[in-house]
This record gives structure tokens, C-alpha cells and sequence, in this order.
């Protein structure tokens, strides 16, 4: 395999620390994803030399900031095979984005007595948001169920959707399980029934090539910051012409094309949706982080994720006690686990103290808690840097703390 694990690692130095005088091993990147030294130093590179506030001053280092803000919206488009830049309109990540199209699209097409579908998987920024527009239109949230192994049941799609069904809200990828959701076949069913899709792509994108164009959904949504970009930064992609049917999400400068007091008039896309100053540097250094996942290579980084994945599993497998939550065929690199009569918080913690970062608790996915009945789990999961050695252990940790208890 071509991949270079070592070299890849050299960009995080991050990584190379100790903590607790122990080496640090890192199994958090659902969660956030750390930075190469590219992101750090465009972020450096953007004040040390053009720094400006985009669109609008007619000087050089406007000019300068405003070109690279926009190249990085061409990158974008390339990534997800969009079909045009004004589809990309950056957020401030994955919740806001979902948010804006639960206020912007509900405004507009959402009735009294509509529904909206919505995957028992989801994160809580992937509920909540269609709870409130639905409340506030008088509307209902259906839930798609998953299965025991994690799977979702789209066989119950067409059962579940009627006249009334607006939108279905899904997610690429959970958080908790790790299943890759089948986006292209729920859409297919979603259109042919004249339904809408909004796809969270938060734990996708930097796992999996997307091509927003090939599958045919309508939204997609994911942060900068999981992708090993910076934080504050997102992406909602939409379709042009809903994006043009819908209402501005924020009012203030930038989204409007005229204001007077009589009458406002609104900027075109996808400024209409981008309301004041946006996060400059951050965009801008996402850029980095795009072209440092396209010099690795998407496929590349999903090939070692898989084979890191397969390697956790049949090693945590032999452990006695172990419950695995989310065990669909189709799965990216998270594992989501509970041991007998070890609580997830005192797992998280005494590993800590090992040197190794978990997640522990509901993962903001208390539907995922209730469909297993329990609080939380312990939760790894893996990005293009980690390796086969700090598998091994977290597994001697694992086997540690399992013989305290
Ligand atoms: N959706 C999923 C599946 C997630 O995993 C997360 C974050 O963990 C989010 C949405 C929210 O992302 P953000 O906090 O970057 O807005």
C-alpha cells in the first residue's frame, strides 16, 4: 500500500507528545479531528501577509483575503462534485447548517399538519432544529427506525411517508455506530414521492468520497473541523433551485443586494445566505485542509481507516464482555462499546490517565441511547493519522482497567 503512514504523522505534532508521561494516542476524531501543520501556518500566513475583510474594501489586502476566501469555495465544490460554487454557502458547521434550512426551507414549504422524517440515528443537531420548525409550524417529526446491528429500516420508508411527508433528514454516517446510511437509494424512494433530502454529512465526508450529484440529494451538510480543518467553519450545500426558492436564513450585510426603509432587496446566492462577516480565517485554512486530504487521497485515507477498523474490531473482540453497538456491513472507522460492569466514564477517565483520548457518554444521539435502553457507551474512532501500534494499546489499556474493576 502507497500510503505513508509516517509521513502523514509528521504534519500532526500534535500527535508526537506525551501526556501523563505516556505516549498520547488519539481516538477522538469523530468528535474533532486534529490539524496539520499546513491549516496552522495558512491561518499564520493569512494575518502575517493579506489579511482584510472580504467583499467589500476596494484595497489590496481585501482583494488578496477575498480571492483566497472564494478559491476555497471552488475547492469545496470540487470536493463534493457540486455542480456550481453558488450551491456551497459556508456556515458556521454542520448544526448551523441544518438549522438554516429547518428555519429557511420549513418557512417556505413547510404547512400545518406536514411532516418531516427523521432517522432514529441522529445527532441532536439533526432533530432538534426540525423539532422547533415543525413546532412552530404545526407540524409533525416521524421517526425512521435502525435496527439492532445499527441498521436503518428503509424498507419502512414507503409506509412511512405520505402527501403530508415535506422532508427526510438523515444522516451520511452516525456518530454513535459508525453505519453508513444508504443515501442514494433513500433519495431515489424520498423523490419519487416528491420528498426533499437533507443529508448530515458530518461523519462522512472526510471518510468518503462524496459526489453530491451522483447520489441526488438536496442538502449536504458537514464542518470544517472533523475534516482536520479549523473550528467555527461548515458547509451547507443545497441544490440552486430550492436554495433560490428559499427566504434568507439572517438579515445583515453582505445577504442583501438593496436596503431601504420601504423595501429590501436580497444579494444571489450564495451571499444571500452568508448575512455579516464570515469566519475569513477559518475558511481560508480550511482550504489547506482540503488540499492536505486531496494529496493523501480520500480513497487512500478510507482504505487505512477500513483496515484500522477491522484491526480494533477483531482485537476488541476477543475481550471478554464487550457489547458493540452498531454492527452494520457497511460501517466508517467508529466503534461504540460498553464493557460488563464498567461504567463508560470511568473507562474514559482511566484511560486518560494511559495517555489515550476516547469519547464516552450519549455522543449528543439520546435517541441512539434509548433504542439500546442505556446512558452511553465509550466510543473510539479513528482519522488518517492513527496507526495499527496505538490500536495495540489502547487495547493493553483496555485490558488494564477491565482487570481493575
Ligand atoms: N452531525 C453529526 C453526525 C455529528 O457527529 C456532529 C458532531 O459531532 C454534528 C452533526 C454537529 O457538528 P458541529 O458541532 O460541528 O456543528
Amino acid at each position: 500500500m502507497r500510503y505513508n503512514i509516517k509521513k502523514i504523522r509528521e504534519n500532526f505534532p500534535i500527535l508526537n507528545q506525551q501526556v501523563y508521561n505516556k505516549t498520547f494516542v488519539y481516538l477522538d476524531s469523530a468528535a474533532s479531528a486534529q490539524k496539520p501543520v499546513q491549516v496552522l501556518l495558512k491561518e499564520e500566513q493569512l494575518h502575517n501577509d493579506f489579511y482584510g475583510n472580504i467583499h467589500r474594501a476596494a484595497h489590496f489586502m481585501a482583494d488578496k483575503a477575498t480571492a483566497e476566501f472564494e478559491a476555497v469555495r471552488d475547492k469545496i465544490k470540487d470536493f463534493i462534485n457540486a455542480e456550481s460554487r453558488e450551491e456551497i454557502i459556508f456556515t458556521k458547521g454542520t448544526t448551523e447548517s441544518i438549522n438554516l434550512v429547518a428555519s429557511s426551507f420549513c418557512e417556505k414549504f413547510l404547512n400545518a399538519g406536514d411532516e418531516i422524517i427523521v432517522s432514529e440515528m441522529e445527532h441532536h443537531s439533526n432533530i432538534v432544529p426540525w423539532q422547533l420548525a415543525a413546532q412552530r409550524k404545526g407540524a409533525k417529526v416521524v421517526k425512521l427506525p435502525f435496527s439492532d446491528d445499527g441498521v436503518l429500516q428503509i424498507e419502512k420508508l414507503p409506509e412511512l411517508i405520505n402527501k403530508k411527508t415535506k422532508l427526510i433528514a438523515v444522516a451520511h454516517v452516525s456518530n454513535v455506530l459508525g453505519t453508513v446510511n444508504p443515501i442514494s437509494e433513500i433519495t431515489k424512494i424520498a423523490h419519487e414521492n416528491g420528498v426533499v433530502v437533507l443529508v448530515d454529512g458530518a461523519q462522512a465526508v472526510q471518510h468518503i468520497k462524496i459526489d453530491v450529484q451522483k447520489t441526488d440529494v438536496d442538502f449536504y451538510v458537514f464542518s470544517a473541523h472533523k475534516m482536520y480543518g479549523p473550528n467555527g467553519v461548515g458547509v451547507l450545500w443545497g441544490k440552486k433551485k430550492l436554495l433560490n426558492e428559499m427566504p434568507p436564513y439572517q438579515g445583515g450585510g453582505e445577504m442583501i443586494a438593496e436596503v431601504s426603509f420601504e423595501k429590501t432587496t436580497f444579494n444571489e446566492l450564495p451571499y444571500k445566505f452568508e448575512a455579516g462577516t464570515p469566519n475569513i480565517t477559518g475558511v481560508i485554512a480550511f482550504g489547506a485542509a482540503i488540499d492536505f486530504i486531496n494529496e493523501v487521497g480520500i480513497d487512500e485515507i478510507a482504505e487505512w481507516e477500513h483496515e484500522l477498523l477491522e484491526y480494533a474490531k477483531s482485537k476488541l473482540d476477543k475481550i471478554e464482555g464487550m457489547n458493540f453497538y452498531g454492527e452494520s456491513p457497511t460501517k466508517t472507522s467508529v466503534i461504540s462499546f460498553n464493557i460488563d460492569g464498567v461504567h463508560s466514564y470511568d473507562l474514559g477517565m482511566l484511560l486518560d490517565k494511559l495517555g489515550i483520548a476516547i469519547r464516552t457518554g450519549h455522543h449528543c444521539a439520546d435517541t441512539v441511547m434509548q433504542h439500546f435502553g442505556i446512558q452511553g457507551t465509550a466510543r473510539i474512532s479513528f482519522g488518517m493519522y492513527n496507526t495499527k501500534a496505538e490500536i495495540d494499546i489502547f487495547i493493553a489499556a483496555l485490558n488494564r482497567v477491565r482487570m481493575m474493576f
